[in-house]
Formats: structure tokens, C-alpha cells, sequence
């Protein structure tokens, strides 16, 4: 007799609404996370396509009084002056929240770790670390080490969500095939008036020098995000962040609260099913950290692999619905986000080809000043999400 249906390993997005997806469903789930709580300067902009599967959830009107909400997208041209803006409300009567969420990553965990406090199935075990995972044709041993759980769990199914180091990746024997860029992310957290600027909510800062993402956190605080070549020491970051921040002023202008940088990788394991194992979110794959594509896919993920998991422990469906999930998820990174990761990566910050630069353009202005290409611009996150695993097996 297992004593979970199902370990997630991992307390972040993902792990989280893994999680409570299953918990909502009646089944019993142990969340294992190493830490506490997340990085303030981690991601903040959740995108329109992702919300109806929040508010499913149940945490989407919590999530929204914890935030705000924006729907407004520009493109800010450095060298030009240009602004092109583009406005959400175009998925009006297409989309029940044509907007994007604004609430700092770890708050939407601390919400979703909330609901899943109230479901009498789950449980969250803090400052436990997977050590080790054996598997057999009835079930998962899981070996926990710290905190206040048991060494070892029985668990049916097992969700790696433990990001880009994957511990549950590694025991499996899966490799993270792909390249790393030549570049790190640096984001900043900063305190100033970007507003007052011309940022918008998410403003997509155009230039091969200057290039940035820079998002609205709350009242006072933006994300500012950009890429600097991996050969500057990684030990003097902070003295190169007023330079990269230049367009927004001197120093005066704003107050830096917090920064991370991290090298930059886009990489897939080789398969997202072993047995009993399933990766789901960075754990599975990872591409740039400038422009989203990892958050939106991971929420995906979360979302097609809880509707799996419960039709495969509630008898509705056998297990290849799971090797769906897996193929699934898989073929959408590999076709999907991380093409669009990579292009929306290089118009920020790569072009320094003035043709080239005004052609990429000219897609962003025809969308600003036609809604249909709008929509067909913004629909395309639609892709990340991907099939019901139901809709083609198992049934
Ligand atoms: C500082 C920062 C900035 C970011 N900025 C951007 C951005 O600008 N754009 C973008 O697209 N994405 C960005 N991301 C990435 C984005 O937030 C991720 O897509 C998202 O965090 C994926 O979530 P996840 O739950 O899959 O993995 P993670 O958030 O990495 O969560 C993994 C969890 O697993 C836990 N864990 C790890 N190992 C173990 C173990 N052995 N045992 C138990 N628990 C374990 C960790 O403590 C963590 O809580 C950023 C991430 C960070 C940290």
C-alpha cells in the first residue's frame, strides 16, 4: 500500500499546481521542496493564455487582488524612439482575462500553497531534499532526506518539478541535452518611476546594446531583465548594472533592490515519462529567461499532467495517456517555445543590422495597427498549450 498517490518534488509554480490540481481532485499528494519561499526578483508577468487554467484552479481571483492586472504590451526601439504598443483587450470575447497577471512569482506560490493547505489530501514538507528514487512495476520508493518526513515514501507516481538541476531527472537516468548561449541573464529588481518613462507593463526594450525585458512588479518595483556576454566576470555584475540600466537614467533615478544572474541554457530531457516518473517544467525543459516561454510551458505542463495523473489514478483512463503527456509537452517545447524564445530573444538584443532589424519590426506594427494580426500574434501562445492527453488515448 503506497502512502501517497503521488510525490511532487519541487514547491515551485509548477510542483505547486501540480499538486493542488490532483489534491482538488480527492487524491493523496506529498509535496517535497527543499526550501522556503522563492526569489523576489524571479518571474512576475503571468501571461493571458495561462489564467483560465489559475482560475480552474481556483486561485486566479486571489491572484488578481495580490496583484494587478495589465494589458498593455509595447516595444520600445532605443536607437529610434519608436513605441509600438499592443493591447490585449483585442482577446476580448476570445479569452474570458485578455490581460497579463502582475504578481512576483513567489506570491502566486504562497497562494497556491494556501488552497493547497485547505485540501485534507495534501501535505508540503519543507527543507527536504530527493536523495534517491527506485522504481518498480507497482510504485516509487522515494528517498527524502531532512526535515520532518519519513527517509523513504511509497508513492504510485512520481512529478520531478525541481527545476533546472533536476534531482528527479538525474535518478532517472535522463541527460538535458541542448547548448547553453553565450550569454548570462541578469535581472535586476529595481525601485523607480519606469512609468513615468513610457514602460509599459511589459515593455520589450529594443536594441543590441541597450536591449532589456522590463516588467512592472507592483506600485514601485520593475523587473529589469537583459543578457551580457558569459566572457565578463560573473563576480562583477552589480558594477555593470547602472550601464546596462542606462536608458532608464543615471542612478539617481532608481534604487536597484535586489539582482540574479544565471548562465542561459536551452535544453529538453530526452523523454518526460520513466516508468513512474514525470518531469514537468524547468525539470523537463528550459529555454532563455528573458521572455517567458519557460513559465507559460510549465504552467501547461502542470495543467495537462494533473488531467492525466487523475484520469490515470481515478480508473478513467490507463497509463498511455501518460506517454501522450510526455510526447506531448515534449514536441510543443521543441517546436514551439524554444523557437520562440530564441527570435524574441535575438529582436531585443541581437540585431544590429538595420534592415533586418526594420523587417522583424514591421510585423509588431502591423499587428499594433491591425486586430486580426494582433490576435494571430498573441493566439500563438495557444500552441504552448498543447492537446488534453485525453483527447487521443487511453479512453
Ligand atoms: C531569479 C529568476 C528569474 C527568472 N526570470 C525569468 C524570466 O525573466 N523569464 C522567464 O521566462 N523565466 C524566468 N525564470 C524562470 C521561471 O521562473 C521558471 O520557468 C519557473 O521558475 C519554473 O518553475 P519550476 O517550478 O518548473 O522550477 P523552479 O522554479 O526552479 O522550482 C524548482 C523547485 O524544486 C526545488 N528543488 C530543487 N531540487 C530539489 C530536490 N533535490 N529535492 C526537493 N526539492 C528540490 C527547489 O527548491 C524549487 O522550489 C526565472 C527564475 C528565477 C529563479
Amino acid at each position: 500500500m503506497s502512502e501517497a498517490d503521488v510525490v511532487v518534488v519541487g514547491a515551485d509554480p509548477t510542483g505547486l499546481v501540480t499538486a493542488l490540481g490532483l489534491a482538488r481532485a480527492g487524491f493523496r499528494v506529498l509535496v517535497a521542496d527543499t526550501g522556503r519561499d522563492g526569489i523576489a526578483s524571479a518571474y512576475c508577468a503571468h501571461d493571458w493564455s495561462v489564467l483560465p487554467g489559475l482560475d480552474r484552479l481556483g486561485v486566479l481571483d486571489d491572484a488578481l487582488r495580490a496583484g494587478f492586472a495589465s494589458t498593455r504590451w509595447c516595444l520600445r526601439v532605443l536607437r529610434s524612439g519608436e513605441r509600438i504598443d499592443l493591447d490585449l483587450r483585442v482577446l476580448d470575447g476570445i479569452t474570458p482575462f485578455p490581460l497579463t497577471l502582475h504578481l512576483e512569482q513567489a506570491a502566486l506560490c504562497r497562494i497556491l500553497e494556501q488552497h493547497l493547505a485547505i485540501e485534507s489530501t495534501a501535505r508540503i514538507e519543507r527543507d527536504v531534499r530527493l536523495v534517491g528514487l527506485a522504481q518498480d512495476d507497482a510504485g516509487v520508493d522515494v528517498i527524502l532526506d531532512g526535515g520532518g518526513a519519513p527517509g523513504r515514501i511509497r508513492a504510485d507516481w512520481v512529478v520531478g518539478a525541481d527545476g533546472i538541476h533536476s534531482a528527479v531527472r538525474r535518478h532517472i537516468g535522463l541527460g538535458f541535452p541542448g547548448y547553453t548561449w553565450p550569454e548570462r541573464s541578469v535581472v535586476a529588481l529595481i525601485d523607480g518611476d519606469l512609468a513615468e518613462l513610457g514602460y509599459a507593463g511589459t515593455t520589450f526594450q529594443v536594441d543590441d546594446r541597450y536591449g532589456a525585458v522590463v516588467q512592472r512588479v507592483d506600485d514601485r518595483r520593475w523587473r529589469y531583465t537583459f543578457a551580457e556576454p558569459l566572457t565578463l566576470p560573473v563576480d562583477r555584475v552589480a558594477e555593470r548594472i547602472p550601464e546596462a540600466l542606462r536608458a532608464v537614467g543615471d542612478e539617481a533615478e532608481y534604487a536597484v533592490l535586489e539582482w540574479h544572474s544565471a548562465r542561459m541554457h536551452q535544453r529538453s530531457a530526452e523523454r518526460y515519462r520513466v516508468g513512474r516518473v514525470l518531469l514537468a517544467g524547468e525539470a523537463a525543459h528550459v529555454t532563455n529567461r528573458m521572455v517567458g516561454h519557460s513559465p507559460i510551458s510549465a504552467f501547461f505542463d502542470a495543467f495537462r499532467l494533473t488531467e492525466a495523473l487523475s484520469a490515470v489514478l481515478g480508473g478513467h483512463a490507463d497509463d498511455t495517456v501518460l506517454d501522450v503527456y510526455a510526447a506531448d509537452r515534449r514536441r510543443i517545447f521543441h517546436d514551439h517555445a524554444a523557437p520562440l524564445s530564441a527570435s524574441r530573444k535575438h529582436l531585443i538584443s541581437q540585431i544590429s543590422d538595420h534592415d533586418r532589424l526594420e523587417t522583424e519590426l514591421e510585423y509588431y506594427r502591423r499587428a499594433s495597427a491591425d486586430p486580426g494580426a494582433l490576435r494571430d500574434l498573441l493566439l500563438f501562445n495557444r500552441e504552448l498549450e498543447g492537446r488534453s492527453p485525453l483527447d487521443s488515448a487511453g479512453r
